[in-house]
């Protein structure tokens, strides 16, 4: 379930997406979407905050009940520039992309796609009728000095777990408390799911990284904020450590990273530093000149809208 991030993700506007503000962690309401009939979150980009870390593209989709006439599946569609990252939270979705990949994935497994200069892929909802999806579709911006690079495909579906003291953590990408996930990164960062019972986590952070808290599932408070679904609680850099306190049990995606010191330019599903770039990946799938590569999957192609600044005075 990738993107795509258009104006409404992006414009700038007046109007505050921040709702607290305390103990340097701020409470960004997410923007409420839909990707093919299926709820979305957009946790990130939004208004208020376009990344975190080198994390680029946080949407939490879901919980949605499948039935044969509500089936997200994602056809055909290029990247550039990102890893996705694809964290399932219930049901199964099957990746198929143009390196000639063909891939399963499912709740406690992981799927990384490495775009570089450019991949395809697609995304079917293969779980039957009756039961219920829902997933994490995350994007990581790949640093300058690879995203030029070939494409890649991973997929893990044994990833290590911390332990918490009220809880536990699964780190599916990156780093946490030096437990180390086997997955592709190219920068210094985390990605976890937590999982939390009644009481108290001290949950360890790296002092260097900024970090997004989404909650998934309860309610989480942390200081003065109550982080629950629909909100990214972001927290500033100079961290070792955050308490968090849940009443009942309550599931969280924690993401983090070095703050990412180069200016993206993202539009529909490429991740670019300029204009020029994205116009010339639009039309290179328009074109299907071969940069992309050929999905062998049944379903539709999906095309590019064009760049909202082309035809504009
Ligand atoms: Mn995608």
């Amino acid at each position: 379930m990738s993107g795509p991030v258009g104006e409404p993700d992006l414009e700038d506007s007046s109007e505050p997406s921040t709702r607290a503000v305390g103990d340097g962690v701020l409470l960004l309401e997410s923007r409420a979407t839909d990707v093919r009939g299926l709820p979305v979150r957009r946790g990130l980009p939004t208004r208020g905050r376009r990344t975190v870390g080198p994390w680029c593209f946080v949407d939490h989709a879901g919980p949605l009940l499948l039935d044969s006439d509500r089936r997200p599946d994602i056809g055909p569609h290029p990247h550039i520039g990102l890893h996705t990252v694809t964290w399932m939270l219930e049901g199964e979705m099957l990746h198929r992309d143009s390196l000639g990949s063909e891939q399963l994935v499912r709740p406690g497994e992981l799927n990384v796609m490495t775009a570089g200069a450019g991949v395809a892929h697609s995304e079917e909802a293969t779980s039957p009728d009756r039961r219920m999806i829902q997933l994490l579709q995350l994007w990581v911006a790949q640093p300058d000095s690879t995203r030029r690079g070939a494409a890649a495909f991973e997929h893990h579906s044994q990833l290590p777990r911390l332990e918490l003291t009220g809880g536990e953590a699964t780190v599916f990408i990156g780093t946490l408390a030096a437990v180390t996930s086997p997955a592709r990164s190219e920068s210094a960062l985390v990605g976890a799911d937590l999982s939390l019972r009644q009481g108290a986590t001290c949950l360890p952070l790296e002092r260097g990284f900024e970090h997004g808290l989404l909650v998934t599932e309860g309610a989480v408070r942390l200081g003065n904020t109550v982080a629950t679904p629909g909100t990214l609680a972001y927290l500033l850099p100079g961290r070792d450590e955050i308490d968090l306190q849940v009443t009942e049990r309550a599931r969280a995606i924690l993401v983090g990273g070095a703050p990412f010191a180069e200016e993206l330019f993202m539009w529909w599903n490429f991740v670019a530093r300029s204009r020029a770039e994205v116009e010339l990946a639009y039309a290179d799938w328009r074109d299907d000149t071969g940069r992309f590569g050929q999905v062998l999957s049944p379903l539709k192609r999906i095309e590019a809208p064009p760049p909202h600044w082309l035809g504009r005075p």
